[in-house]
């Protein structure tokens, strides 16, 4: 498939050549169309990962997970200075504690936004989130001076729930567009930086691809995120092939639109009924019905958990999910990482018996 993967510093440069504000946003969930109606470009920081962690390590205890400890450190190297503001969701108790210390202890340059998050699927979630963005709004007008209408900020809303819809597309044709494991969560995870105009431009030229399935066993990835990516090519290696996930910046971020006309709402509607997502507050039985129903619509026959290590609201989960999951017939396997560390030998040699047992 002939699709150039923008780098990411050139996405930030054409940013910032046009005038507009960049935002680094924190894992996981956030309304991206806010800030687009208020010319603000959302940058995710998932880490990055094989950053010196010692710079965060200084304010934060060793069990604090990798993706915290380096979104600090290449805040302290300067790997920030570009955006204008931080905006950091309240998933867990370790990115609320980063906030708090950013605003209270270090205090960068950068505005600190939080954003606090509900945690369930009822009505009452969809306003208190909606009352959120409300307040975001009311952050970011002051920020930039500017007051978008209901107007600007539905118009926001498409654009982007055309790329979700077109992200869904990618994930529901990913055995016909034949790209290798690495390559399409390259492409997926373009949502992460690049404007929604050129990621649909992007996912169209994608979808107008047509190939022969690739080979392999087929599984399903669940966890946070696939870092290093070094894992897909790892998982290519061994004859897996991922033709699902259930992954944080990913799968549970294929947004479906929200239904009401009130911008605010409609933003509202469209996280708080996303996938299931143990940070939003969704049950065990809900996640355990949602992988099983994951697995029979692609043939998945077993699942990995890739985790990265001490990430307590995935890993609180796993001994009832996978319970759950061997009771639909479904085998699955554990692999904990740290996004700084170069993948252990060890990791191919466990999954490569995990295929091997769901092959037999
Ligand atoms: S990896 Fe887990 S603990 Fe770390 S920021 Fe993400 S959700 Fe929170």
């Amino acid at each position: 498939m002939d699709i150039t993967i923008p780098q990411r510093k050139d996405v930030i440069k054409g940013i910032k050549d046009q005038g507009g504000v960049v935002a680094a946003v924190l894992p996981i969930h956030y309304s991206r169309a806010l800030l687009r109606s208020f010319n603000i470009y959302p940058v995710e920081v998932w880490g990055p990962p094989k950053v010196d962690e010692s710079l965060g390590g200084t304010h934060l205890q060793a069990y604090v997970c990798s993706i915290v400890h380096n979104a600090l450190s290449f805040l302290k190297m300067g790997g920030l200075d570009i955006a204008n503001l931080i905006l950091i969701p309240h998933t867990c108790d370790s990115l609320q504690g980063l906030a708090s210390m950013l605003m209270d202890l270090i205090n960068p340059e950068q505005a600190i936004i939080p954003l606090y998050l509900p945690r369930g699927q009822r009505e009452e979630d969809v306003v208190f989130l909606a009352d959120e963005l409300r307040s975001l709004y009311t952050r970011f007008s002051d920020f930039t001076g500017k007051n978008p209408t209901s107007d600007d900020l539905l118009a926001a809303i498409k654009r982007e729930e055309m790329s979700d819809l077109l992200l869904t597309k990618l994930y529901g044709n990913r055995q016909k567009i034949g790209l290798n494991n690495i390559d399409f969560y390259r492409l997926v995870r373009l949502r992460e930086f690049l404007p929604a105009e050129q990621f649909s431009a992007l996912a169209e030229k994608a979808l107008q691809t047509t190939a022969e399935p690739q080979p392999g066993i087929p599984i399903i990835l669940s966890g946070i995120l696939p870092e290093p990516m070094e894992v897909l090519n790892m998982i290519d290696e061994i004859n897996g092939l991922v033709v699902a996930d259930d992954l944080a910046c990913c799968g549970r971020r294929l947004y479906k639109p929200g239904t009401s006309l009130e911008p605010f709402r409609r933003m509202a509607e469209s996280i708080v009924y996303a996938p299931p997502d143990p940070t939003r507050g969704n049950t065990i039985e809900e996640r355990i019905k949602h992988l099983a129903a994951m697995a029979q619509n692609s043939g998945a026959k077993g699942v990995i958990f890739y985790e990265v290590k001490f990430c307590e609201p995935e890993l609180f989960d796993l001994p009832n999910l996978r319970a759950g999951l061997k009771e639909h017939g479904l085998a699955s396997i554990i692999i904990e990482v740290d996004i700084n560390n170069p993948l252990p030998r060890q990791v191919a040699t466990r999954i490569g018996a995990f295929l091997e047992m769901l092959a037999s």
